[in-house]
């Protein structure tokens, strides 16, 4: 793996992303498309980190950028020290993406696409580790099987396998599980663990909420093409940790009543409030003492739990709240 080069600071970022734009050009009746608007993003080294967002939130675009695949509008980008521009060779070789179609030649094996992928990077042929990676990613029996005859499964995992051909620092993966069944996206996450545990920085989409709890230490959400949150992943999970009770009361309400078991509390009808609580530092038990105790009997209630349709909801209006 490349060691970071004498001139950089043990504290440059494996990626520094600055001010991204990208409007796609109008075409055939669309119009012009603004996808990124003027992103700032550092990823740190060393760790796994998760990039989200709804559809069409310009995750791709940001990735296939990076990628040399699209051309940035403006804005600067920096991986391993090396900016896209100015170093583009060097930046290139820094990273291995990992992208969201799956395309393979169909008459190619495996080991060939590994063997044309690092003569595309210029790996010397002794340097080259095809047999290695196929082992990594589970395909030694696939060595010489036509890449078309591999399950989806099967191709996700060469994919990896062909992004990490030149050993770049910094491995991205775009949307790797989508569609994916439990079973291989549990062996995905075990592929990506060990690579990350080898020491390279991991930075993945996914809309699967949970997945990029589990995984990653940090986690950016982008929506319409801006940057919304970017947190360690327990400040994020934190806020999400809020749970909804309604409650149907005896009689009208005068005024909502406070209480430190409450994170919020709205009255949505005369008689109706809507609860929202921390679950970390209160529970439905105590919300529904705390009512009774401010005089109101119960007559009906129900709880839910916040999606992840919630959680975007609630970061982007938060976010705009405090802009
Ligand atoms: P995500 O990966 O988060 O789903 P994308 O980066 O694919 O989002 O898309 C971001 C926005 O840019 C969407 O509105 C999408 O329709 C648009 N877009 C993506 N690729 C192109 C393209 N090649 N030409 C025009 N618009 C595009
Ligand atoms: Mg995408």
């Amino acid at each position: 793996m490349p060691e970071p080069s004498a001139t950089e600071s043990a504290a440059e970022p494996a990626i520094a992303i600055r001010n991204l734009v990208k409007e796609y050009a109008a075409q055939r009746g669309a119009p012009a498309k603004l996808a990124l608007k003027g992103i700032s993003l550092d990823v740190p080294e060393g760790g796994i980190f998760g990039l989200l967002g709804p559809n069409g939130a310009g995750k791709s675009t940001l990735i296939n950028i990076m990628a040399g695949m699209v051309m940035k509008t403006s804005g600067t980008i920096r991986i391993w020290g090396h900016d896209i521009d100015r170093d583009h060779r060097n930046g290139k070789l820094s990273i291995g993406i990992v992208p969201q179609e799956i395309v393979f030649d169909p008459f190619f094996t495996p080991f060939e696409v590994l063997e044309n992928q690092a003569g595309m990077y210029g790996v010397a042929r002794a340097l080259r580790r095809s047999e290695e990676l196929l082992r990594a990613v589970h395909l030694s029996d696939k060595r010489d099987a036509y890449a078309r005859s591999l399950s989806g499964g099967m191709k996700r995992r060469l994919l990896i396998a062909k992004a990490m051909v030149h050993s770049p620092p910094v491995l991205v993966l775009d949307e790797p599980t989508a569609g994916v069944d439990v079973e291989l996206r549990r062996q995905l996450w075990e592929l990506v663990t060990e690579l990350n545990r080898e020491g390279v920085t991991v930075v993945l989409t996914t809309h699967y909420l949970e997945e990029a709890e589990q995984l990653c230490e940090r986690i950016a959400i982008i929506d319409h093409g801006e940057l919304i949150a970017n947190k360690p992943t327990r400040e994020l999970v934190g806020m999400m940790r809020e749970k909804i009770v309604r409650v149907s009361l005896d009689r009208e309400i005068a005024a909502p009543p406070a209480d430190p078991a409450f994170s919020k509390v709205e009255m949505i009808e005369p008689r109706t409030l809507e609860i929202t609580y921390h679950r970390d530092r209160s529970s439905a038990g105590q919300v529904l003492a705390a009512i009774q105790r401010h005089g109101y009997a119960i007559e009906d209630v129900t709880t839910r739990e916040p999606d992840l349709e919630d959680v975007f909801v609630q970061l982007t209006s938060r976010v705009r709240e405090q802009a």
